[in-house]
């Protein structure tokens, strides 16, 4: 019987468009129906340079259904390269193509030649999604952009985190997660955002080692890296949110970096006495039970449902009830991911489920007694569901419809704090 998804969590494959569309002057070019696009260009932040309307498209038909799309595909490109002044062109197919046997990489390998590099990723929608499609982009750039290099950069760390667009917040953390790594005295390189792009891909195989910070996406692509590049990877699972795990991920990094240990040590003291003089001025809130939930719930994709409910744990004490993870996780992983729920301080783990129905997500909140007024942290559709159980809501994940993201983050000291403030900003409205 077709199975039918309830409050959709991610996208296809295809919007993998987003990923390329995070990297400077980088332009998708679709080979798909005309409709595969358009599903980006309600996103927020899609739009400048490059815009999802304006992607160029084969916009195959019936008719190459029939006879195959790949002539379409051919003097696409060829004017995507005569027409869009771009520094990287990435093809991706879509469902129908794939389908019906275009041979894509053959026309985009006739385009080795071309004055700007013209990369191929498979993305059609039956094979997975967005999650999925992201790791094809990266792997299709580590494909055909990079060579293993002689040079080693010493203190050049390469930081993976989730997938642009689909995480809100990508901008912003990573620009954070690039901070605290220089805090240590390396040198953080990442691809996506201002003013990072191709310059910076080509700075990846000089790498001292790559810095993966996500439960899942992304493990494939430094396995490859390491065996193409022979670039060693630290995989640390946890969004790194507040200080407890802010300063754990200090000290993985500088352990694995052989930062020596007392500049570790001087740098988590300082950041914490900052974070904790602000814990301090509001602990009167904070100590104020009757505002805030005891119990809480994330949906959300792996690395904010692990992210978050870390920190409300650690930081702020709070108890979890039972966390859904959203993101459709592939099995291979899931077992370890359950493990990471289980290390919690004061001996708590949290009960999670891997569930993408919306319908039965809702069920098991309305039937959960949260001993009091829930905190639910989740995408738009979970404001339905927060409504009928009085709870506070915080739309963190997407689908975000309710708030502007420009480069906000939620990674660290200061995007603990951003998160504190974003959670009692709404419990307090409750009491005034
Ligand atoms: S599922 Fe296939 S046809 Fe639908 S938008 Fe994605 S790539 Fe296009």
């Amino acid at each position: 019987m077709a199975k039918i998804l309830d409050k959709q969590r991610y996208k296809c494959a295809m919007s993998a468009m987003q990923t390329v569309q995070a990297i400077e002057r980088a332009i998708p070019v679709l080979h798909s129906g005309p409709g595969c696009a358009q599903k980006l260009s309600s996103s927020s932040g899609s739009s400048g340079y490059f815009s999802p309307n304006i992607y160029p498209c084969t916009s195959i038909n019936e008719k190459d259904v029939v006879f195959g799309g790949v002539q379409k595909l051919q003097s696409t490109i060829e004017h995507s390269l005569n027409v869009i002044d771009a520094d990287l062109y990435v093809v991706l197919t879509g469902c129908i193509p794939e389908i019906v046997g275009d041979n894509t990489e053959e026309v985009v390998e006739g385009f080795k030649d071309a004055k700007k590099p013209v990369i191929y990723a498979s993305t059609a929608g039956f094979k997975g999604n967005n999650y999925k499609g992201h790791e094809q982009v990266v792997e299709s750039i580590v494909d055909n952009l990079l060579e293993k290099s002689d040079i080693r950069v010493k203190g050049l760390v390469n930081i993976w985190a989730d997938v642009p667009y689909q995480d809100e917040f990508w901008h912003g953390n990573l620009r954070e997660l690039e901070k605290l790594v220089r805090e240590l005295g390396l040198t953080p390189n990442t691809i996506f955002g201002f003013k990072r792009g191709l310059d910076n891909i080509k700075k990846i195989p000089t790498a001292d080692f790559n810095l993966l910070i996500s439960p899942w996406v992304g493990l494939h692509n430094m396995k490859k890296m390491e065996k193409k590049l022979g670039i060693p990877y630290l995989h640390y699972p946890t969004l790194p949110i507040g200080a407890f795990e802010t300063s754990k991920f200090l000290r993985a990094v500088g352990e694995y970096a052989k930062v020596p240990k007392e500049k570790v040590e001087k740098i988590i003291s300082e950041k914490e006495e900052y974070y904790y003089y602000y814990i301090e001025r509001y602990a009167d809130l904070f100590l104020e039970t009757r505002v805030m939930s005891k119990q809480f719930t994330v949906v959300s994709d792996a690395q904010y449902a692990l992210g978050i409910t870390k920190f409300l744990v650690n930081d702020l004490g709070l108890y979890p009830a039972k966390q859904f993870v959203v993101d459709d996780t592939p099995k291979e992983f899931r077992d370890s991911i359950k493990t990471y729920f289980k290390e919690l301080n004061y001996g708590i783990e949290a009960d999670i489920s891997f569930e993408t129905d919306g319908f039965k997500i809702h069920s098991e909140i309305k039937e959960h007694d949260y001993h009091g007024y829930p905190l639910i942290l989740g995408g738009h559709w979970e404001k339905q569901v927060a409504k009928e159980t009085d709870a506070h809501f915080i739309n963190v994940s997407w689908p975000v419809n309710e708030r502007l993201v420009m480069n906000s983050y939620y990674v660290g000291y200061d995007g603990g704090l951003k998160l504190i403030e974003d959670i009692y900003s709404v419990a307090r409205t409750r009491f005034n």
